[in-house]
């Protein structure tokens, strides 16, 4: 592995490579972040509003919070770390996704990849008839599905489980890789956080990118304290 003088891996050394991002990843597209510094969630009782009971009693309330969320992530661009994440892609042989996050700025930066965690904020399903759709108006602009029932964002919520085949997807991406780049996560999320550590077993070589130690940072290689864009452009020289 070659290093840069200030002990950078280079991405380019790597041919399977997983990018495994949080809220920091999309915190200088100005998507505030739900723990780290300047975390807005930290003002709204998140259990109340983004959990199956809430939607249950409350539609319109549960609503009114993922069209605020609609509202500011929708004026939100990917940024230079995004779309260095979406060159890797098209560079090496072989750049797999894994986010815990819902914004959808992966995608918007061209990477064809993505498994998603959490689910999506743009995308809906309706829980009587199994529809789907893929809507990013903000506020939302038809509320219910043809069949009479709300739509419910098809997001993992509190107390939701994670998608089987989804994890099963993430797991092989771990296994099957020798790079796991860890971008802007608290870390503390379950079971999220602990799928790096499949990548560990496999004998990948795992990097850690945030400004903060997490309760992960000791099963990380390479530790990076900075921010994504900072320490992906160095990771990236001659992309
Ligand atoms: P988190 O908010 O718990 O933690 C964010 C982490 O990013 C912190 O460790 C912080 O130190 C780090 N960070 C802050 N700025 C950074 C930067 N510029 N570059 C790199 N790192 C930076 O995020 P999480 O671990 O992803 O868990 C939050 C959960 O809430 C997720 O599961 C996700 O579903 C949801 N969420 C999603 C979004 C989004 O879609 N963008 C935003 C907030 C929360
Ligand atoms: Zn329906």
């Amino acid at each position: 592995m070659t290093l840069s003088p200030d002990g950078v891996p280079n991405i380019h050394d790597f041919a399977r490579v997983v990018f495994f991002t949080g809220a920091g990843m999309s915190a200088e597209s100005g998507v505030p972040t739900y723990r780290g510094k300047g975390g807005i969630w930290k003002e709204y009782d998140w259990e109340s509003y983004a959990c199956q009971e809430a939607f249950d009693a409350e539609p319109q309330r549960v609503w009114d919070f993922h069209n605020y969320r609609r509202g500011i992530v929708g004026k939100c661009a990917p940024n230079k770390g995004h779309e260095l994440i979406a060159a890797a892609e098209k560079k090496l042989p072989h750049v797999v996704v894994v986010t815990q996050n819902i914004d959808g700025l992966h995608q918007l930066a061209g990477t064809k990849t993505v498994h998603e965690l959490h689910g999506n904020l743009w995308k809906l399903r309706c829980s009587r008839c199994g529809a789907r759709k893929m809507d990013r108006s903000a506020p939302l602009a038809d509320v219910k599905c043809s069949c009479g029932e709300w739509w419910r964002p098809d997001i993992v919520w509190f107390g939701d489980a994670l998608f089987p085949s989804v994890i099963d997807a993430v797991a092989e991406a771990m296994d099957d890789c020798d790079l796991l780049v860890s971008i802007g996560t608290s870390a503390v999320v379950y079971p999220a956080a602990q799928m790096p550590l499949i990548a560990k077993r496999a004998g990948a070589t795992l990097v850690e990118i945030n400004p903060e130690d997490t309760p992960m940072s000791e099963v990380f290689d390479v530790r990076l304290r900075g921010t994504a864009t900072e320490m992906l452009t160095k990771m990236s020289w001659g992309l």
